[in-house]
């Protein structure tokens, strides 16, 4: 088999090193690099100083990578410079290609009769976008900013920053012959999602499997509520990566809850629309971010009938039927008002399935019986199926509900998987 290729990110941007901008374009590269064979084994970032830029790029050519993508600073004004830094970093003129300016100056004079204003003011950066190394290969703008391919050693590939053109244009490069002898075979992937299972018992199994010894590449990633196994393999060691997939199948059993993609919001409204089941919530510490979630899966209306942001202890009661006298006992911070919150929203919504959360999320509002972080979870479905989850999780406000919100949604994927509810 040939060898993998190998290739660096280099991320530009001033907005990045200053955490204004989070970089979303190394992670699309990344998935899209490894999706297509190519061993990413760099992802740099910069600020938009020029003698930075530079010596960025210098590193990652005298690193003898077979790719390096570069993202940003394509714009049309003078501090947007990764091309010129690239040609002259690879010894290259700048040459105005004029194709790629026919293609520009359209698209800029479609913009400048949008929004009014005289199409001479963007001719000079619609200019300046166009100049390209010499001998490098155009790749049609999304915006108004041309990629680039500049073959040699290192291929180089130029893509303008905002995250949609990226993608778009580097579809286009991916597309494009001087790019053929890079890509390799794609890899073939076995995802195994497990539940509530640590780390470290996933870590020892694979070992005990044999790890990584037979032409894999594993990656194991753990959130709170789950570990994702994704072992990607070329074809002739696909034997390998089945028997490692199944091994660790067959040690986890049921606690593997999905071998896809798919995000645990998106396989419980399919279910519950296969199974012909309507949910709803009520939410107090999450404040709506589970409706959130099922609503963005594509076809819940057939399934979400709706929410209830149920903060406050009066509206517990008033909305979704808490008695006050529940919430007096136990506290709003508990098994039982999280139970009668799904019931009460299930028998007032009229929906099959009730989701019932509360919970501290902090910084403030933690005691000693009840600290921040703690969440109960409660999920009721029809002949009172009852699934309860009692979790404190640690890290911030934010971290907490998010947390909150997939243990819910697990706990309505645990509500579907129980026989009892079957019709
Ligand atoms: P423009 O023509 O818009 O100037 P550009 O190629 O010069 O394009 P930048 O100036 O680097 O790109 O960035 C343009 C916009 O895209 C900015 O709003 C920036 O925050 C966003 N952006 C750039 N790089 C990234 C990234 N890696 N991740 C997320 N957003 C980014
Ligand atoms: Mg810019």
């Amino acid at each position: 088999m040939s060898r993998r290729r190998t290739a660096a990110v280099l991320v530009t941007g001033s907005e990045i090193l200053l955490g204004r901008t989070q970089d979303r374009n190394s992670g699309t590269l990344a998935r899209s690099l490894d999706a297509h064979g190519v061993r990413l084994e760099r992802v740099v970032a910069v600020d938009d100083r020029e003698e930075h830029l530079r010596a960025a790029l210098d590193g990652l050519l005298a690193d003898g990578y077979d790719l390096i993508c570069t993202s940003g600073g394509l714009g049309p004004t003078h501090d947007d410079r990764t091309v010129a830094i690239v040609a002259d970093a690879t010894g290259r003129e700048l040459v105005l290609d004029e194709p790629v300016l026919a293609e520009i100056t359209e698209i800029v004079t479609g913009y400048a009769a949008q929004r009014g204003v005289p199409v001479e003011r963007l001719l000079p950066g619609a200019r300046k976008q166009a100049m390209v190394p010499a001998g490098a290969h155009v790749l049609s703008p999304s915006g108004t900013a041309p990629g680039v391919i500049v073959p040699g050693a290192t291929t180089i590939v130029v893509l303008p920053g905002p995250p949609t053109e990226l993608a778009d244009v580097w579809g286009r490069a991916l597309a494009h012959p001087a790019l053929a002898e890079i890509l390799g075979a794609q890899l073939e992937r076995r995802i195994l999602r497990i539940w509530s299972t640590p780390e470290s018992t996933v870590a020892r199994a694979f070992d005990q499997l044999g790890g990584d010894d037979h032409g894999t590449e594993t990656s194991i990633c753990a959130t709170r509520l789950e570990v994702e196994v994704v072992v990607r393999f070329p074809a002739d060691a696909r034997e390998a990566g089945n028997r490692l997939a199944d091994g660790l199948v067959a040690e986890f059993g049921d606690a593997v809850y999905a071998q896809d993609d798919r995000p645990v919001e998106q396989r419980v409204v399919e279910t519950l629309i296969e199974r012909e089941l309507t949910i709803g919530t009520a939410e107090s510490c999450t404040a709506g971010m589970i409706a959130a979630r099922l609503g963005s899966v594509a076809g819940a209306s057939a399934t979400l009938r709706g929410g209830i942001v149920a903060y406050a202890n009066d509206v517990k009661t008033t909305e979704v039927g808490v008695p006050a006298a529940l919430i007096a006992e136990h506290g709003a911070v508990s098994a039982e008002v999280a139970v009668a919150l799904a019931e009460g929203v299930r028998a007032r919504l009229g929906c099959d399935i009730g989701i019932g959360v509360t919970g501290v999320a902090g910084p403030s509002g933690g005691s000693e019986a009840k600290p921040v972080g703690l969440v109960h979870v409660a999920v009721v479905g029809p002949k009172g199926a009852v699934e309860t989850l009692e979790r404190r999780f640690p890290g911030d406000r934010e971290a907490v509900r998010t947390n909150s919100a997939t243990a819910a949604l697990h706990l309505v994927r645990l509500l579907l998987a129980d026989d009892a509810i079957r019709a």
